[in-house]
């Protein structure tokens, strides 16, 4: 089965995504983790935006899965941790409005999804066009959305705790900036699938958000076991 989560940066997706990974034993995809990879390789590439094609045609990608998220290595170096910086998520954001960047990236999603799901396994699958694009046909799909000040609020905490400066009114504007480029770019953008659930997870807890989405998720199962 897959699970389709999409929605702005700081909605809740990454930490639920995993969580209900966990609870259902199966697999975690991290989408924005393959276009942070690809953006961090572009930056320290020999190539100009021009030539852009071809160095996303000559990358070695590599993605591996488990519940616990998803690790990525390019050509061969492990770039995991790198990618987490806010420079990794606009190099992400601005790579991402590139046709090519997203065919390469949209057919391994799909090739990675496929493999695990027909082997019977569970993949939550998270980022920006899952529902619309990557699996319009996952048998689950959720909308995840929050008050910009609150996604904003959640960032600023998580970089805090991991030790790095932050500063909330400055991560608030990189926010709202991300989200005006994903939600306005030609190609995928930003949207909610007409039939996705959607979460709004402003007053949520993450234990909430995963318990509400499991619940939808056994509820499908149910349906399918009876039809
Ligand atoms: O989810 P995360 O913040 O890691 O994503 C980084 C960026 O990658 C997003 O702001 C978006 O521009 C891009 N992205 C995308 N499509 C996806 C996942 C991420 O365009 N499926």
């Amino acid at each position: 089965m897959i699970i389709a989560i999409d929605g702005p940066a700081g909605s809740g997706k990454s930490s639920t995504a995993r969580r209900i990974a966990r609870r259902l034993d199966g697999f975690y995809l991290d989408t924005g983790a393959m276009y942070r990879a690809v953006g961090v390789a572009l930056k320290d590439s020999e190539y100009g935006p021009d030539a852009v094609e071809k160095m996303v045609n000559d990358l070695i990608l590599d993605v591996e899965l488990d519940a616990a998220g998803t690790r990525i290595l390019v050509n061969g170096a492990d770039v995991t941790e790198i990618i987490r910086s806010s420079e990794a998520s606009k190099l992400a954001s601005s790579v991402s409005k590139l046709q090519a960047v997203r065919s390469k990236l949209v057919s391994e999603q799909r090739r990675l999804g496929r493999k695990l799901s027909e082997a019977g396994r569970f993949v939550v699958v998270e980022g920006r066009d899952i529902g619309t694009v990557v699996f319009p046909d996952a048998e689950v799909k959720f909308f995840m959305d929050a008050d910009p000040r609150v996604r904003a609020q959640r960032r600023h905490r998580e970089m805090e705790e991991a030790g790095a400066d932050s500063d909330l009114a400055q991560v608030l504007s990189e926010i709202e900036a991300r989200d005006k480029e994903d939600r306005e770019r030609e190609h995928s953008p930003l949207r909610k699938a007409d039939d996705a659930i959607a979460v709004d997870t402003t007053r949520l807890t993450p234990e909430e958000q995963v318990d509400i989405m499991v619940g939808v998720i056994a509820e499908t199962i149910q349906r399918s076991e009876n039809d």
